[in-house]
């Protein structure tokens, strides 16, 4: 066991919640050291957020060539997986670097607390222990594994689908949330057969019905098929592919493709050798750490973020509240506020959503107008060939105060910053419609729908 190094703060996990933590401590004058027992950047950089946003990007690139009969799925494909891994590399990459550069140590191996205030590493059998003031726990999640479908051969997780040497033929997807809707979108549009299975009565069930429409008329024309009200039951794996047992309305079917990929939700590293048990930190029912509006566990010196707290399982959650506990630390009054936390599916057209939906506002009996504007007649949605789909602004009546907005369209994801700002600032919709919005340009669809609310406000006009 090599000498007890002793640091202020303890970071758990190098994922969008530890790195941002680690880099937010040291940057606050701590001395920081973060520990890794895999690849520095977490899941969102090796096997989540960015390879499967890689992919998506090639996918699409593909689907533009293919129209012009200038591209082979195959060699496509195999480019579109080394292009991915470069972008990891780098992005992996440039979490060390910034590590480094922020004076920050990198402590390779896995850690293990042994009591409130003491970590070992285990890095291969080697050993090193460390002290801690504080520690940040920012440990993620794993793929849940289904008993029925263990990862494996042609029973893949969203990490294995992410690295596929080939374009698989086909491919049943079981789970109809955002991963598994990317990812079966992704390879249906590099031409493989995908199935999505959904246990649910429709895929994407975070968003309304309305919002994912465009989606899942997308998703038929790009060849998916959806099966909703499915469930998955038992597998047969055959020489060179696999069959799905599934029941849906109490009937009993059967389909075989090259892969099945099960995206059903993820689960919080929260066990294992990570020692919770030895510093008394209970879990919730679904392994999860409680804690309060600065990240704070039971324990006041310890703290978690990310997905293993409440919340959607988000990178910018976890960056976000990475940030909130690096500041509580050095005591400062930061506290978390999720009102303005978008949601993001890179569905083509993307979906997002940030605040309240107008579903949310009525079940609250909130007096509400709701601003609408298409797509369809705006000029830069029209050159881009993708004038599907609309923007929703949900605003308080009266005083037309901003309180949640919806978009599927092209570019939703960079969009929804706009809205998610307004929330945060307590913009109103008039605040929207006097900003000046160059032509042309999808913004300008915000614009209209905030007009659109205001029209409806009641107000003498
Ligand atoms: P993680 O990123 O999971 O990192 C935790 C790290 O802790 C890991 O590297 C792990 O090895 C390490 N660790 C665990 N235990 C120990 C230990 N005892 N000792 C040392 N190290 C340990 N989110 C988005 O916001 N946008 C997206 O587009 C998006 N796309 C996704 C696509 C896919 C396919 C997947 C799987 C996820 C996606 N996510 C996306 C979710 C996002 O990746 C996670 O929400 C995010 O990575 C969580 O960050 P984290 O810091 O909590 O943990």
């Amino acid at each position: 066991m090599s000498k007890l190094e002793s640091v202020e703060t303890l970071v758990i996990g190098s994922g969008p919640g530890g790195y941002v933590a680690a880099l937010r401590s040291s940057q606050l004058g701590m001395k920081t050291a973060i520990v890794e027992r895999s690849q520095l950047g977490g899941v969102c950089t090796n096997v989540g957020c960015i390879p499967s946003k890689a992919l998506i990007a090639e996918a699409h690139r593909y689907e533009i060539l293919r129209q012009v009969n200038q591209a082979d799925a195959a060699m496509s494909f195999v480019n579109a997986q080394a292009l991915k891994q470069g972008i990891v590399n780098k992005q992996a990459g440039g979490v060390g670097f910034l590590m480094k550069t922020a004076g920050v140590s990198i402590l390779e191996g896995e850690a293990s607390l042994v009591d409130g205030h003491t970590a070992i590493i285990n890095q291969n059998g080697a050993e090193q222990t460390i002290s801690f003031k504080y520690a940040i726990l920012a440990t993620g999640s794993r793929p849940i594994e289904l008993k029925s479908f263990p990862f494996g051969g042609r029973i893949l997780s969203s990490t294995e689908a992410l690295s596929l040497p080939a374009v698989p033929s086909s491919l049943i997807v079981i789970g109809g949330g955002y991963i598994g809707v990317e990812l079966g979108q992704m390879y249906a549009k590099f031409g493989t057969k995908v199935m999505i299975l959904e246990g649910g009565e429709r895929v994407l069930p975070g968003f309304e019905t309305d919002l994912v429409a465009p989606v899942v008329k997308q998703l038929k024309t790009d060849g998916v098929s959806i099966v909703t009200g499915a469930i998955a039951e038992k597998v047969v794996q055959n020489t060179d592919t696999i069959t799905l047992h599934y029941s849906k309305d109490q009937e009993q079917h059967h389909v075989t493709a090259e892969f099945v990929l099960v995206t059903v939700g993820r689960k919080p590293n929260t066990d294992g050798r990570l020692g919770l048990e030895h510093v008394g930190l209970p879990l919730t029912s679904r392994g999860l750490i409680e804690t309060d509006e600065q990240c704070r566990t039971a324990i006041p010196h310890i703290f978690a973020i990310g997905d293993i707290t409440e919340g959607p399982a988000l990178a910018h959650k976890a960056s976000y509240e990475a940030k909130i506990a690096a500041e509580a630390i050095a005591g400062q009054a930061a506290k978390v506020d999720y009102k303005a936390m978008p949601l993001v599916v890179f569905s083509e057209p993307e979906l997002a959503s940030v605040g309240l939906s107008e579903t949310e506002a009525k079940e609250k009996a909130l007096p509400i107008v709701i601003g609408r504007a298409s797509f369809a007649i705006n000029g830069r949605a029209l050159a881009l060939r993708a004038a599907e789909g609309y923007i929703k602004i949900v605003a308080k009546q009266g005083s037309g105060i901003v309180l949640g907005a919806q978009i599927v369209g092209v570019e939703a994801s960079t969009l929804i910053s706009e809205l998610a700002l307004a929330i945060e600032m307590g913009a109103t919709v008039e605040d929207l419609a006097l900003t000046i919005h160059p032509h042309p340009t999808l913004g300008e669809v915000i614009m209209e729908a905030a007009e659109n609310a205001i029209r409806k406000m009641d107000r003498p006009k």
